[in-house]
C-alpha cells in the first residue's frame, strides 16, 4: 500500500466519526510524507493543526494505520508541505477516489448556502418520510402559497437537511429569479450576535428580509437564545406577510423545544408539520444499494442485509457503513465477504460502546483539556480547571439529564447550586461563543469513542 493509500484510508475512517466541518478544518492539506518500517511522518499545514491532530486524533490515526499495516507503531507530525492533495482527483487506474473524500463543502453556493449534492433525485422515499417529502416537493413547485411555514422534524441523520436543501435547490431550478437562503440556526444566532456587536442590526435584518425562501435548519438550537428568537420572530412575520416561503427543521416538534418563546412556537405550529421517523427494512436496503451504486461499488446481498438489519435509526450511519466498506474494497482491490465486513463495521454497529455515561463524559473532558480526572473532580479554583469542570457539568445535565444534586455529588460533593450555576453559565456562554460550541461538539465526539 502506498503512503497516499494509507492516508486515504485514515481519512475515510476518521470522516465517519467527525462532522464534515471538523473534518475539513483539521484534515485539509494533510498527508503522509514519509513511511518506512515502523515510522510514519504526517505533514500538516500549520502548528495549530499539528497540535490538534496529535492531541485529539492521534490515537485514532495510529490505530487506523496500525490496523492497515501492523508494522506501523509510531507517528510523527510535522508542519510542512503535503504531497498528497486530497482534493485532486486521481485517475481510476492508479488510485480510486473515495466518494466523500473530496471536500465537498467547497462547492456550496455562496449566495444561497445550498449544497448542490442534496437534491430530490438522490433522496429515497419510504413510508417513514413520505409526508415530509410530499410537503417539501409541493412547496418547491409553488413556494409561499401552500404550506407556510413548513416545519420538518425528526431524529439525527434521518434526512432533514437533505430534504430542506433539496427543496431549496429545486426552487432555484424551477424559479431561477427567486432568492433562496439556507441557514443553519447556529449561524443565524452567530449573525444576530455579531450584528449587535458591530452595530449592523439593520443590515442583518434586511439581508434576511430580502429573500423569497428562507430555510432555517435545526431550529432547536434557538432554544434559550432570546435575542435571536426575537430577531427571527420579526423576520418570520415580515416574510410571512409577504407570502415568502419559510421552511424549518428541528430534531423535535415545536412543543418539545423548551425555552422557545410561545409566540414562535405558535407560529411554527400554525403551518404544516411533517415528521420523519425511522426507515423500515426495505427502505434501508434500498438506501444502501443506491449509495453503493453512487460510489460505483457492489456488495453481495448478505452484506447489505447485515447492515440493514443492524443499523436502523440513522441514514448517515448507513451511508457511513457503505463508505467504510467501499474504501476498504477499493484500496484492497478485492471483493469483501461478510465476515470481513462485520469486523470492519464493528464499532459502527455495536452501539452500546457509543452511549454516553457520566464516567465517559468526565474522561473525555479531562482528556480533551489535558487534565487528570482527579483535577477535574477537585475543588481547585484555577481557571484552567474551573472551565472544563463547568463544561463537564453542563454535559451531564444537557446530554444525560442528570439531576443537579447528582452532578454536585459526582464532582466532589459540591452543592447542587454549583451545578446549576455551571450549567447556566455554559449555556449562556454558548450563545455568544462559537468556539465553545465547536469545542463541546468535539468533546461529544470524543465521548463516543471513550
Ligand atoms: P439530518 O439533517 O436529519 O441529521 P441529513 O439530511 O444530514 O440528516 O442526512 C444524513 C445523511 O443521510 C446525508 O448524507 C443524506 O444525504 C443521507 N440521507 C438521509 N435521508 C436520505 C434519503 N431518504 N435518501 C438518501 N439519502 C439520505
Ligand atoms: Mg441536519
Amino acid at each position: 500500500m502506498t503512503k497516499e493509500e494509507l492516508w486515504r484510508a485514515v481519512l475515510a475512517q476518521i470522516q465517519l466519526n467527525i462532522s464534515q466541518a471538523n473534518f475539513i478544518t483539521w484534515f485539509k492539506n494533510t498527508g503522509i510524507t514519509f513511511q518506512e518500517g515502523n515510522q510514519v511522518i504526517v505533514s500538516v499545514p500549520n502548528s495549530f493543526a499539528k497540535e490538534w491532530l496529535e492531541n485529539k486524533y492521534g490515537k485514532t490515526i495510529l490505530k487506523t494505520l496500525h490496523n492497515l499495516n501492523q508494522e506501523i507503531k509510531e507517528i510523527k507530525y510535522i508542519v510542512g508541505k503535503t504531497e498528497l492533495k486530497v482534493l485532486k482527483k486521481t485517475s481510476s487506474t492508479s488510485l480510486p477516489e473515495i466518494g466523500q473524500l473530496e471536500f465537498q463543502e467547497f462547492k456550496i453556493n455562496k449566495e444561497t448556502n445550498l449544497n448542490p449534492k442534496y437534491i430530490f433525485e438522490n433522496f429515497i422515499i419510504g413510508p417513514f418520510n413520505e409526508l415530509a417529502h410530499a410537503a417539501t416537493w409541493a412547496i418547491s413547485k409553488n413556494p409561499g402559497f401552500i404550506y407556510n411555514p413548513l416545519f420538518v422534524y425528526g431524529g439525527v441523520g434521518l434526512g432533514k437537511t437533505h430534504l430542506l436543501e433539496a427543496a431549496g435547490n429545486e426552487i432555484i431550478k424551477n424559479f431561477p429569479q427567486k432568492k433562496v437562503k439556507y441557514i443553519p440556526s447556529e449561524i443565524f444566532t452567530a449573525g444576530v450576535v455579531s450584528s449587535i456587536r458591530n452595530h449592523e442590526v439593520e443590515k442583518f435584518k434586511s439581508k434576511y428580509r430580502a429573500v423569497d425562501v428562507l430555510i432555517l435548519d435545526d431550529v432547536q438550537f434557538l432554544a434559550g437564545k432570546e435575542k435571536t428568537q426575537e430577531e427571527f420572530f420579526h423576520t418570520f412575520n415580515d416574510l410571512y406577510e409577504k407570502n415568502k416561503q419559510i421552511i424549518i427543521s428541528s430534531d423535535r416538534p415545536p412543543k418539545a423545544i423548551l425555552a422557545l418563546a410561545e409566540r414562535l412556537r405558535s407560529r411554527f405550529e400554525g403551518g404544516m408539520m411533517a415528521d420523519i421517523s425511522y426507515p423500515d427494512y426495505e427502505t434501508r436496503l434500498a438506501i444502501l444499494k443506491t449509495k453503493a451504486q453512487e460510489r460505483k461499488v457492489n456488495f453481495p446481498e448478505d452484506i447489505l442485509n447485515y447492515i440493514a438489519s443492524n443499523i436502523q435509526k440513522n441514514i448517515r450511519e448507513l451511508e457511513g457503513a457503505i463508505n467504510r466498506l467501499s474504501a476498504y474494497q477499493k484500496i484492497n482491490n478485492q471483493p469483501l465477504n461478510l465476515e470481513k465486513s462485520k469486523s470492519l463495521l464493528k464499532n459502527l454497529i455495536f452501539s452500546p460502546a457509543r452511549v454516553s455515561t457520566p464516567k465517559k463524559i468526565i474522561q473525555a473532558v479531562s482528556e480533551f483539556y489535558d487534565l487528570k480526572e482527579k483535577e477535574l473532580l477537585s475543588s481547585s479554583r484555577k481557571k484552567e480547571i474551573v472551565n472544563p469542570r463547568q463544561i463537564a457539568m453542563y454535559l451531564l445535565r444537557e446530554d444525560l439529564k442528570s439531576s443537579y444534586p447528582f452532578i454536585g455529588r459526582k464532582f466532589g460533593g459540591k452543592d447542587h447550586t454549583t451545578a446549576i450555576h455551571s450549567y447556566e453559565k455554559v449555556l449562556k456562554e454558548l450563545e455568544v461563543n462559537e468556539n465553545l460550541n465547536n469545542e463541546i461538539n468535539l468533546i461529544r465526539q470524543r465521548i463516543l469513542t471513550c
